[in-house]
């Protein structure tokens, strides 16, 4: 065996690398976004309390807003009343001073169906602050509780996703370096195959090999063509690429 100094790379062993950091960065990335088991029902309750006491704030800040909108309404109203009352003493007839007194009764009316809205309004709104003041007492200690149980993982989270991003950064480098025609080739094949686009030729016997990816045995010119052509070559069962390690040849 003779000492080789040869350590140029071949492409296909780039594209590996690639796939290998492409496969990394998914699998961290993953791992970071699935809460563990053991914390599941711990995130869910939590979860289950934020959403019951958001969703209290927002019926509350509803009802505040229709009581607003009700006192507007009766101060445009008010105003109409004293319109009226103001046409009262040049009113000439009965009939128009009957017409007239309908109205204001009719806007009255409207004044005493807002009020009583508004008092019901008051109700809820006492309850809800009543609610909401005593969920408020206990969530920053549920919230404190909460977060202490689940420091560990957002430890573990922080260091997957350092992870994922450096593998991520890491495999932009090398894609820099790849010829575009064969990159395009290889993110096609990923996308079809699970993010498997290159796969290495496994020998079965000395002279009977097949394709790691989908085993197929590989006919003797194909396994030829791999292990001596520049070109890349595709499994015939699985289109991807096959990958011959020169390594083994040393
Ligand atoms: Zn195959």
């Amino acid at each position: 065996m003779t000492t080789t100094t040869e350590t140029a790379t071949h492409p296909l062993e780039i594209l590996f690398q690639l796939q290998d950091l492409l496969l990394i960065a998914r699998k961290k990335s993953e791992q970071k976004d699935r809460i563990p088991e053991h914390l599941q029902h711990v995130d869910a309750a939590f979860r289950e309390i934020s959403a019951r006491r958001a969703e209290r704030q927002e019926r509350l800040k509803a009802a505040e807003a229709r009581k607003k909108a009700l006192e507007g309404e009766i101060a445009d109203v008010a105003e109409k009343t004293k319109k009226y009352q103001g046409q009262l003493p040049s009113v000439k007839t009965n009939r128009e001073y009957g017409a007239l007194l309908n109205e204001i009764d009719g806007v009255k009316r409207e004044v005493r169906a807002r009020e009583d809205e508004i008092l019901a309004l008051e109700e809820q709104i006492a309850t809800l602050k009543a609610e909401q003041a005593e969920v408020d007492a206990t969530f920053p200690e549920e919230e404190a509780r909460f977060e202490e149980q689940m420091a560990g993982w957002r430890e573990e989270q922080a260091i997957l996703a350092v992870d994922a991003e450096r593998a991520a950064k890491r495999a932009a480098e090398l894609r820099a370096g790849v010829d575009k025609k064969m990159l395009a080739n290889f993110d096609r094949i990923a996308k079809a195959r699970g993010g498997i686009a290159v796969v290495k030729v496994m020998m079965m016997a000395s002279h009977t090999a097949a394709c790691a990816g989908c085993n197929l045995r590989l006919r003797p010119q194909l396994l030829s063509d791999v292990r001596l052509s520049k070109e890349m070559v595709h499994c015939e069962g699985c289109r991807r690429i096959l990958y011959w390690d020169h390594r083994a040849d040393l």
